[in-house]
């Protein structure tokens, strides 16, 4: 009999009722599990994590709801195999993808766990320097962060079911929120087994952490004024929640990320087989490729200078061709299929629109016989690569992310200005990469493309070890302007700030820094 997959609600396992959604093994189109919402009361468990995880986390300093981070953390590594067994079966992942997801997760445990140990037994973030309000030292400001009294819902998206979950969930527990996770229905066995994890070492106080397996149903629209979500996912879905009453009528906060055209620039000083050259090459392929492109920070967009365009096509399609594509639980495969028929059928027609835009050097959206699986079965794609000429008036590589391993090729004159400009057609990114060692061009493309996004790489041969752009760290923020969802997550500490409230606390000089606990001046 086929595992049903319950969710954690209320501090208990609760199966749901009547239809079941299945979950597959994407390359092989086995089904793994089965899995409904239908029936769990998601008021009461929303009201059980308010009631009973809220208070319970606040009663714990920060340098507490730390360890309970860091316990986590080394659970999941003790785990990890399995984790990544699973990201294998579900997620069509490699197992170098599941590792970058699994191991991305507890680094970003272990970093909130050690930003706990830094905050201490404080019980306010002190924001800023205390302000005398008047004439008098005695009339004083001074603004303070604590946490919110709600629940903070988390809403995440297929193709990261560890990090999506734990990146969320460190930000919100280490602020003193209880966490209700949904995950992506499709990839759900990873997140859910963490949550079983959670449960079975009785890692987090009774209420801190509850995670609803299956459709969402009408969770955003319970949502109240101290409440927050947190959402990851297409922007369709992010404005669908946006528009949702309650959240307009009690102003709850959203944070959204969601799809972006992420762009590369080769900078026009950079000669090909030079180290930065390389360098650039080998992050737009790692890019293109891992995760079979379901990445929120992959590269969609290359720019290069027109001089060199067609050397960095042929480089990047003897690349992509090198590349073997097949069952992710093969060591020899390099990149597995997508997540669900879904995503196939949706990428399928996102490289059509290129097409007729553009011409594909490289690929394209037929079938693909890949290694290691039964004939026709899985949702596999060959990698993608799109080609545009210089001033192209194509619209949809810049508007529509076709979410797969698929990237497009556009010359620009070699000038930093229309480099920029092209840049900013994307209309709001999560992250660009530009590789140049030219001070100048760096400094009219970094300026002029920093309003559009949240995060901007500067490659450079150099950095020993270099992740590529397409790595989050929890140390620097996560989102981006416009397209991307207008939202923010991560960056240390600033994590927090979504999760706690900014009060501007007025009086006495001495009476406030006794309450904060801040040495008297
Ligand atoms: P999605 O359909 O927006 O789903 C994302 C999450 O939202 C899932 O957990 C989904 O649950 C849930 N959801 C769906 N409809 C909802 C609603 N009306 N109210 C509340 N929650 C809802 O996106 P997706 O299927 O994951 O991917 C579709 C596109 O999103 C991709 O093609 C890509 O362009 C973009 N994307 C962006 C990122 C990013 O990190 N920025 C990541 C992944 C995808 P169910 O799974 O149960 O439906």
């Amino acid at each position: 009999m086929m595992r049903n997959l319950p969710s954690y609600l209320g501090g208990r396992w609760i199966e749901g009722a009547g239809a079941r959604q299945t979950l597959f093994n994407p390359a092989t189109e086995e089904p793994l599990a089965q899995v409904s919402s239908e029936g769990a009361d998601l008021t009461a468990a929303l009201d059980y994590a308010r009631r009973t995880g809220g208070p319970a986390l606040r009663a714990l300093s920060f340098a507490e709801r730390g360890a309970l981070l860091k316990g986590m953390a080394q659970a999941l590594q003790a785990q990890r195999d399995e984790l990544l067994e699973l990201a294998i079966a579900n997620g069509g992942n490699t197992r170098s993808d599941a590792k970058f997801d699994v191991d991305g997760a507890i680094f970003t445990l272990t970093t909130y766990a050690e930003l706990g140990a830094q905050l201490g037994a404080q019980r306010f973030i002190i924001d800023g320097e205390g302000i005398q309000l008047g004439r008098s030292p005695r009339f004083h400001g001074q603004h303070v962060r604590v946490p919110r009294p709600g629940v903070a819902v988390h809403i995440n998206a297929f193709n990261f079911p560890a990090w999506g979950l734990a990146e969320k969930a460190a930000a919100a527990l280490l602020a003193g929120m209880p966490v209700l996770a949904k995950p992506a229905t499709s990839s759900a066995l990873v997140a859910h087994r963490i949550m079983e994890i959670v449960v079975e070492k009785k890692l987090l106080p009774e209420g801190a952490l509850s995670l609803l397996a299956g459709a969402p149903r009408d969770l955003p629209a319970l949502l109240g004024a101290q409440d927050v979500l947190a959402f990851t996912g297409s922007g369709d879905t992010g404005m669908k929640i946006r528009a949702l009453s309650n959240i307009i009528r009690h102003s709850v906060r959203v944070n959204v990320e969601a799809d972006s055209l992420n762009a590369a620039v080769l900078g026009p000083d950079v000669e090909p087989g030079s180290d930065m050259y390389e360098l650039f090459l080998k992050d737009v392929l790692r890019d293109v490729t891992q995760k079979a492109g379901q990445k929120c920070t992959a590269i969609r967009r290359v720019l290069v200078p027109a001089a060199r365009a067609a050397t960095v096509r042929d480089d990047l399609v003897e690349g992509l061709r090198a590349l073997r594509v097949g069952n992710p639980a093969l060591d020899e495969v390099r990149m597995g299929p997508l997540a669900s028929g879904a995503q196939l059928a949706d990428v399928r027609e996102g490289v059509g629109r290129l097409a007729a835009e553009g011409k594909l050097a490289f690929g394209g959206a037929a079938p693909l016989a890949a290694e290691g699986v039964p004939a026709g079965k899985g949702f596999f794609i060959s990698p993608v690569l799109a080609e545009f000429p210089q001033d192209a008036p194509a619209v949809s590589v810049h508007a529509r992310e076709v979410f797969g391993p698929v990237a497009s090729l556009l010359p620009y004159s070699g000038g930093g200005a229309q480099a920029a400009a092209i840049v900013a057609r994307g209309n709001g990114g999560l992250v660009s990469s530009v590789y140049s060692d030219d001070a100048k061009f760096l400094e009219e493309i970094v300026a002029a493309i920093a309003p559009h996004h949240g995060r901007l790489y500067l490659g450079h041969p150099k950095i020993e070890m270099p992740p590529g752009p397409g790595t989050v760290l929890p140390q620097l923020v996560h989102g981006g302007p416009g397209h991307a969802g207008g939202g923010e997550e991560l960056g240390g500490v600033r994590a927090l700030d979504f999760y706690t409230q900014r009060t501007a606390l007025q009086g006495s000089r001495p009476v406030i820094q006794k309450l904060l606990g801040i040495q008297p001046t």
